[in-house]
């Protein structure tokens, strides 16, 4: 499924109808890469879905909270769901597995969102080989363990997201967090974090929760410990079932997150963390005072609960606004970033002129997406060069960058 303004290619377009498809391959559950499924159903396809156990987990869901924003009739959803939950099958990386026809598959981690893989397929009638990245996460990013090294294949269709980026260290975060919050809740305000539903939220809550219980952090910054802690908020339906599905699948954390969580600190939950589940207690939280740090989506200000908070809170210059994630171009979250420093700066929300008076901070290092150097990693860390590249999943330019450095190392970039 596409995102923005790019034009999604018509399904009748497509070389394959839908009807013929024997396997559908999902690397994770982000809903561009999971959006089509009702409408591949809805076509007539009736082959199967292969992922791994979290994405199935995670499948339903994101896809039933997409849904509800579609022209799907709403008599039509439940059949679609059971199809899924039906057709999918989750399976562990790291084995190989036969199919039909002689193909084979194996799946390993890729470090982008919790149950993310890349995939390779092999033909066994002639010994091609195919990878597909899906999309590939960076190091050291919370509860997720690292990308895996792929092996080496006739061809590699490569995310290219970040192609012509660098990120700033993530290692530095959680400080970073913690200066942005403390300063923000001086004043006794609200601090609003727009945030994704999938991956973003969890890491979120995972870093407050290292704020308030790690010693050397509880010694940094004291303004948000013990009674002084403002109480956090997760204002997002669909992000508290994901943060939930999250905490079941403790068997997929990184070895950090296993063990707090066998040392008795659940490491995705906290004293003062509330869930706000009814649209009368969102209500009620919108109406609040401060100080208070309030999590919702969407995580680009384009609909959801995080609106309500801003239409009233954003002409307080009490309240800070902390974006922790990509803001495309057209957004509110855009325009609220870009003019947040022009003296009466606004922004419109809900169809209202607001004046934006509460503070904007931007933390970067949060991305989901491994960046150029990353990628050149990973490629790098096979046994031998592919025979080419195909470079998906980025923009022009990153396209380009990427393109022109990998050819510079001696690899063919189709
Ligand atoms: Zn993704």
């Amino acid at each position: 499924m596409t995102q923005g303004n790019d034009p999604e290619s018509p399904m009748e377009s497509w070389p394959i109808k839908p009807t013929e498809i024997d396997y559908l391959f999902l690397t994770h559950a982000h809903i561009d890469h999971i959006g089509r499924l009702p409408e591949l159903i809805r076509n007539g396809f009736k082959g199967e879905i292969i992922c791994s156990h979290p994405t199935k987990a995670l499948l339903v869901p994101m896809l039933t909270d997409a849904m509800k924003f579609s022209d799907i009739p709403v008599e039509d959803l439940r059949g679609i769901e059971k199809t899924i939950d039906d057709l999918s099958w989750g399976f562990e990386c790291g084995d190989p597995f036969d199919l039909q026809k002689g193909i084979s598959f194996k799946m390993k981690r890729a470090g982008h969102i919790l149950g993310s893989c890349f995939v390779r397929f092999e033909d066994k009638n002639n010994g091609c080989s195919v990878l597909f990245s899906g999309d590939l996460g960076a190091k050291d990013a919370p509860i997720l363990p690292d990308p895996e090294a792929p092996e080496t294949a006739d061809l590699v269709v490569l995310e290219s997201t970040y192609g012509d980026r660098l990120h700033d260290d993530r290692t530095h975060r959680i400080k970073r967090l913690g200066q942005v919050l403390t300063r923000s809740l001086s004043d006794g305000g609200k601090v609003f974090i727009p945030a994704f539903s999938l991956g973003r939220t969890q890491e979120l809550i995972y870093e407050m929760d290292r704020l308030f219980s790690n010693p050397v952090c509880q010694e940094m910054f004291p303004a948000l410990q013990g009674q002084k802690r403002p109480p956090v908020f997760v204002d997002s339906p669909l992000g508290l079932e994901i943060t939930k599905i999250y905490a079941q699948l403790s068997k997929y954390w990184d070895k950090e997150a296993r063990d707090l969580f066998f040392s008795g600190d659940h490491p995705i939950d906290f004293d003062g963390l509330y869930a706000v589940e009814s649209h009368r207690d969102h209500l009620k939280l919108c109406d609040a005072k401060g100080p208070a740090i309030i999590l919702a989506g969407s995580g680009m200000c384009t609909g959801g609960r995080i609106i309500d908070h801003l239409a009233r809170g954003i002409e307080d210059p009490k309240n800070d606004i902390l974006f922790v994630g990509y803001q495309a171009v057209g957004t509110p979250g855009r325009a609220i970033q870009e003019h947040a420093d022009k003296p009466g700066g606004y922004v419109y929300l809900n169809g209202d002129r607001k004046t934006i008076n509460a503070k904007v901070h931007t933390l970067t290092g949060y991305s989901a997406h491994a960046d150029q150097n990353d990628l050149l990693n990973w490629i790098e860390s096979m046994p031998e060069k592919p025979g080419a590249i195909k470079l998906v999943h980025g923009e022009g330019s990153a396209r380009s960058t990427l393109k022109d450095v990998l050819e510079k190392r001696g690899y063919t970039v189709q």
